[in-house]
């Protein structure tokens, strides 16, 4: 009993500062996504949709009805020479006129590579097309999950991930090359959006632990101002040396699941980080709180607003 009521207590302070929707390549909508946050105790949730910020109004309303606190943001793709770098932007006011141009770069980028994805396919005899695609996936932002899924439909193998290792993964046949925004745009972009700039899951940059501090300097240096220490994609050992590696730099430290939906991705579950721990409830009060609410522009924060919406609606609309 005793176990059972410290369970709930812990799950109210739920937090994820790192999820996608269908308006990019998660598999629930924007409000879906948001109630089943609700319904898994999470009060602090952050979408960041890989290259768009479509989703945010949706899941800013649904928050405010359930009165969780949301935070508007975007994972945008950074060209870098190794891995892959994703830089967060948490706490959006809106979307700046060069965050848009970012946007709207990248989604020609993301539409030239799927173009050239499908034609090698097709070359190869797979039933795809970009107009099929369209329809399966009518609200999303297309990329390689959407193809690999499309894949999965038809038969062509057995799961994403499959999809990803035999066909779509860097190093297969069908991997093609995508170039990203430029790492100095996207920070100010972000900044002028009223937003945070946040390196995510930096394993990802695949730099060897003998290296990778001095590249998280000159980020640091840079303008990255938040560290994604916890995320499924490094172990906990790794997550506690990212956080005392990030402090040591002057970085904040956050962490997110990266969840993507039901069944995709089985290691990413909402409100959890590495190894499947519960993401701490401090990565949101002594850490992407105390930032966001140094921004002069965001009043929406009250007293103790971890509780709180913390924005009334999305501003989509509104620019500097
Ligand atoms: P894209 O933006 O089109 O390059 O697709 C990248 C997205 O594909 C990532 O954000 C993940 O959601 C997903 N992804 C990348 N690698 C894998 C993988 N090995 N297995 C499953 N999903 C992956
Ligand atoms: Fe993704
Ligand atoms: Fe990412
Ligand atoms: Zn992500």
């Amino acid at each position: 009993m005793i176990t059972y009521y410290l369970k709930i207590c812990y799950s109210l302070f739920m937090i994820d500062l790192h999820t996608h929707s269908t308006a990019s390549d998660g598999n629930l909508s924007p409000s879906d996504l948001v109630h089943k946050a609700k319904e898994k105790g999470i009060s602090v949730l952050a979408l960041t949709d890989h290259d768009t910020t479509a989703g945010l109004e949706e899941a800013a309303i649904a928050a405010q009805n359930l009165g969780m606190t949301f935070v508007p943001g975007i994972e945008l793709n950074i060209t870098w020479p190794t891995g892959e770098f994703h830089l967060l932007g948490l706490g959006l006011t809106h979307t700046h006129p060069d965050l848009q141009s970012i946007i709207n770069e990248l989604k020609n980028q993301r539409a030239n590579r799927n173009h050239n994805i499908i034609q090698k396919l097709k070359q190869d005899g797979f039933p795809v097309s970009s107009e099929i695609l369209q329809q399966e996936f009518p609200h999303s932002t297309l990329g390689r999950p959407h193809i690999a899924s499309y894949l999965v439909k038809i038969g062509a193998c057995k799961t994403v991930q499959q999809a990803f290792d035999q066909y779509l993964g860097k190093g297969r046949p069908y991997y093609i090359h995508r170039a990203g925004a430029d790492l100095q745009q996207a920070i100010q972009a972000i900044k002028a959006s009223g937003g945070i700039p946040v390196l995510a899951h930096p394993l990802s940059l695949y730099i060897s632990w003998g290296k990778i501090e001095p590249v998280l300097k000159e980020l640091r240096e840079t303008g990255v101002e938040g560290l994604e220490a916890y995320h499924p994609g490094a172990r906990r050992p790794e997550g506690r040396r990212l956080e005392e590696m990030g402090r040591r730099l002057g970085f904040f430290i956050t962490g997110g699941s990266d969840f993507h939906g039901e069944g995709i991705r089985k290691d990413r579950k909402l409100g959890h980080g590495c190894k499947g721990d519960t993401l701490p409830h401090r990565l949101w009060t002594e850490e992407l709180l105390p930032h966001l609410s140094s921004i002069e522009k965001i009043t929406d924060y009250t007293e103790g607003g971890a509780m709180e919406p913390v924005f009334k609606i999305w501003k989509s609309n509104i620019t500097d």
